[in-house]
């Protein structure tokens, strides 16, 4: 019998598992993930970008956890040695109708107290040379890193301090009885006195599995990439981000060099007909059905069917995602990207077809899930493991224990 049983093996289950061990080093603590290797999903198919906290609406978890975060997040590399580089990013006006929409990015920065710096083509073109642009906003403090070392990072210190981590088990049923929590797997049941649901795509599941009513379903939009071929890499020195437009936040490709040098274009944000969908047709029946049978999604689609249909385009035809790449670098051609890995959003939408815009954790009686954690929450990962552990009741033979 476990005293705490994570639900998934990717950086918000590894970080809370983390926590957990570092509050109670005595409790009993197990990491159930079903796939063979950590960060196999949203956690290692991501920009790798520390984000500063520049977007969020001020007081929103997603500020607090993005700036304390990318400052933990930091720390947690010098002290353990992973390869991380705090090179800034630049987020650039294109057109004059950005500008307005730039100053106002420039106020909700000074709300979330974050050291921004406008600046004019020439300061821009100091930071980047090949940059179209009439005027940017620079973030010192936004770094690059690779998430999945950081996981593997946290699973090393994790099972040196005895929790238990389990590859190749995927979680089937969740039954919560009166002093603990039977969970079914492939590979048999155990039973655990808290459950932590860290799923990402599939997290809404593990809910309902939990009989916990909640109006959330996950939709699965994928982020495709392109990487920049080797000869043109030196078009991008660091982080070059649009102005993005407050309607739709998440849309918009940027530049951005990667950890390991390379430098990836990129994601878009199309709907994905499977959760765990990496390529352009794939497909799974019950994750199709599930989206197309439930109400928001209709609402949603229908209220933004021009961005939609742009997205689509920008996905099956490469010169009109290169198109929104030129705005920013014109120098890059076609020819210059080659396809890279995508991602999928584990993104939570509610039943009247709003997105949840903030993280968002749902407490049970003997469990707590997860059920929103999108970008920048690879960032907070480390702040959202402390909070978790924060809002855990804990029985009181593990205080003392
Ligand atoms: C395209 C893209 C770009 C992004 N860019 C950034 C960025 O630059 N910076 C940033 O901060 N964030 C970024 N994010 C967001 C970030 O990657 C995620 O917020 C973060 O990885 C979420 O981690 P997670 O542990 O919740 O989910 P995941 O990494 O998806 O992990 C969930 C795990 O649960 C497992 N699981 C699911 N169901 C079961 C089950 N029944 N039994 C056992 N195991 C199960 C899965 O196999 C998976 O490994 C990006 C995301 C995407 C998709």
């Amino acid at each position: 019998m476990y005293d705490f049983t994570i639900i998934g093996g990717g950086i918000i289950g590894l970080s809370t598992a983390y926590s957990l061990k570092k509050a109670y080093p005595r409790a009993k603590i197990s990491v159930m993930e079903k796939e063979s290797t950590l960060a196999s999903h949203q956690t290692g198919r991501n920009s790798g970008v520390i984000h500063s906290g520049v977007y969020y609406k001020p007081g929103s978890l997603k500020a607090r956890m993005a700036k304390q975060g990318s400052a933990s997040m930091v720390e947690f590399c010098k002290e353990h040695g992973i390869d991380h580089d705090v090179c800034g990013k630049v987020l650039v006006a294109t057109h004059e109708e950005e500008l307005p929409r730039m100053d106002a990015l420039y106020e909700r920065v000074q709300q979330n107290k974050i050291n921004v710096t406008k600046i004019g083509r020439e300061g821009l073109l100091e930071i980047e040379p090949h940059v179209n642009g009439l005027a940017a906003l620079k973030v010192p403090t936004t770094g690059i890193v690779n998430y999945k070392q950081v996981t593997e990072k946290l699973a090393s210190l994790i099972t040196e301090a005895g929790v238990d981590l389990f590859l190749d088990t995927k979680v089937k049923n969740i039954e919560e009885v009166k002093e603990e929590v039977v969970i079914d797997t492939n590979r048999g049941s155990f039973k655990t006195g808290f459950l932590i649901n860290c799923a990402g795509l599939h997290s809404d599941r593990l809910v309902e599995m939990a009989h916990i009513h909640t109006d959330i379903k996950i939709v699965p939009f994928r982020g495709e990439y392109f990487t920049l071929a080797d000869e043109k890499r030196h078009l991008v020195k660091g982080l070059i981000y649009p102005i993005p437009n407050p309607a739709f936040p998440f849309l918009g490709v940027h530049l951005t060099r990667m950890i390991d040098g390379s430098v990836h274009a990129g994601p878009n944000a199309v709907l994905s007909l499977k959760r765990e969908g990496y390529h352009k047709t794939a497909f799974s029946p019950k994750d199709t059905f599930d989206v197309l049978t439930y109400p928001g999604f209709w609402k949603m689609a229908g209220a933004n069917l021009q961005e939609g249909w742009k997205e689509m385009v920008r996905s099956f035809h490469k010169k009109t995602f290169v198109k929104s790449l030129q705005r920013l670098v014109p120098d890059i051609q076609p020819d210059d990207v080659i396809p890279a890995k995508a991602g999928v959003r584990a993104q939570a939408m509610l039943k009247d077809g709003r997105l949840v815009d903030d993280f968002q954790i749902i407490p049970g009686k003997r469990s707590i899930h997860v059920c929103n954690a999108p970008s920048p929450a690879a960032t907070a990962s480390l702040e959202i493991g402390k909070e978790i552990v924060k809002q855990i009741p804990v029985p009181r033979q593990i205080k003392v224990g």
